[in-house]
């Protein structure tokens, strides 16, 4: 239903992305998540809860979150009932991937049966098909993360998404893709952010760069690659958004 993501060099993440969620709350929601990599694996990395998002923030709040890069969402249910194991962020049977994601893919449970017999599922999401697929194609086939992300999507057809994914390994990098979901980049000095509504990060950034449908990119503090369904690199100034938060 909501996305936003964050990853930059000097503030802390989980504020940004916690009032992110809240300015994204009007769309209705039923449960909230984050997930947020650090790199001394001292802190609690994914916090999520069914309800508000007051009440995710009271959890955050209670653990020991900390990293200058995140991914949150807010959930809609459309494949399995609202519950803590089918809140997003959704992730791999060896926590390896996390991802975050609107929309529905529609062909989950063929995907499921053809690839992912032999995975331990611990959702009823369609959701979890994507990030276990990633990681089996991360494994299996020894792609990168982002060749593994591209595979799976590529199995999706006309499906609608907006994915926000990051890679236990890569605490600073988010990889984004859309197909008929609203998805933006917001541009800014030493961090970028993305997020499904202009509205829930105008308090970091008035400058976005929108995303085509079938369009892929990676996302780190200082830069930002977009590609095309071909695989062609992709040049796009942002627009600035005249409007306050
Ligand atoms: N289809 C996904 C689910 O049910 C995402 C729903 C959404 O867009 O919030 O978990």
């Amino acid at each position: 239903c909501g996305i936003v993501g964050y990853t930059g060099t000097q503030k802390e993440s989980a504020p940004i992305l916690l009032k992110g969620l809240e300015k994204l709350e009007y769309r209705g929601y039923d449960s909230a998540g984050v997930f947020i990599p650090n790199q001394d694996s001292t802190g609690d990395e994914l916090v999520r809860q069914k309800g508000r998002v007051a009440d995710l923030e009271a959890l955050v709040a209670e653990k020991n979150v900390n990293g200058k890069a995140g991914i949150a969402h807010t959930r809609w249910a459309t494949h399995g009932e609202p519950a803590v194991k089918n809140s997003h962020p959704q992730y791999s049977e060896d926590e390896k991937f996390y991802l975050v994601h609107n929309g529905v893919i529609e062909n989950f449970m063929e995907l499921k049966k053809q690839y992912l017999s032999d995975v331990t599922f611990q959702s009823d999401t369609d959701t979890e098909v994507a990030v276990q697929l990633i990681s089996k194609f991360a494994r299996e086939d020894n792609l990168s993360t982002f060749d593994a992300f591209k595979k799976a999507i590529s199995l999706f057809g006309d499906s609608a998404y907006g994915f926000l994914l990051m890679d236990q390994a890569e605490p600073e990098r988010m990889y984004v893709a859309k197909r008929k979901s609203p998805l933006l980049i917001g541009v800014g000095a030493d961090f970028n952010v993305v997020t499904s509504d202009a509205v829930a990060m105008l308090d970091e950034t008035h400058d976005f760069i929108e995303l085509l449908d079938g369009e892929v990119a990676i996302i780190d503090p200082k830069a930002i690659q977009l590609f095309n369904e071909q695989g062609d690199r992709v040049e796009r100034e942002p627009f600035h958004l005249d409007i306050d938060a």
